[in-house]
């Protein structure tokens, strides 16, 4: 099986999650200063989804896995209303260790890592990413579970 080039598997993923507005695809450095130009924080990043302008942004055109996660955000963005995930303008910038695990355990991140799995798995050979998508889906219900207790923390 010759692996897929990532635009091959954004048409696939864009047909299976059924998506009305097909994102726009950056990819490679177009992607790397899309982001840069638009993030508040250190955290590194190898992709993103933003909802204003629609546009999926993937660094490293072999993360089929970060492709998956950003056109999910995509999908939810599409169901806000009927599936009840909130976007908004001003998130939170990501500081520090606490508020990146509450970030993780947040339903859209979860869902996304979720659905950035199963369909590496379902679609690929991709090893490596099949592996990592299988720590960031538990890192995900740990983080769930560490939530509550920093919040507490905090105050
Ligand atoms: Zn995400």
């Amino acid at each position: 099986m010759k692996p897929l080039k990532l635009n091959k598997h954004y048409t696939r993923i864009a047909k299976k999650l059924k998506l009305k507005a097909k994102p726009r695809l950056l990819l490679g450095d177009e992607a790397s200063s899309y982001i840069k130009k638009h993030k508040k924080d250190e955290k590194p990043q190898n992709g993103g989804y933003l909802f204003w302008t629609n546009t999926v942004a993937i660094i490293n055109k072999k993360r089929i896995g970060t492709l998956a996660h950003e056109m999910r955000h995509a999908y939810q963005y599409e169901h806000r209303m009927r599936k009840g995930y909130e976007f908004s303008r001003d998130t939170k910038a990501i500081n520090n260790r606490c508020d990146e695990i509450i970030y993780l355990a947040s339903r859209k991140e979860r869902d996304a890592n979720w659905y950035a799995l199963r369909y590496l798995i379902f679609n690929t050979l991709a090893y490596k990413q099949i592996i990592e998508y299988i720590y960031k889906v538990l890192e995900g219900y740990i983080c769930l579970l560490l939530a509550p207790f920093i919040k507490k923390i905090k105050y």
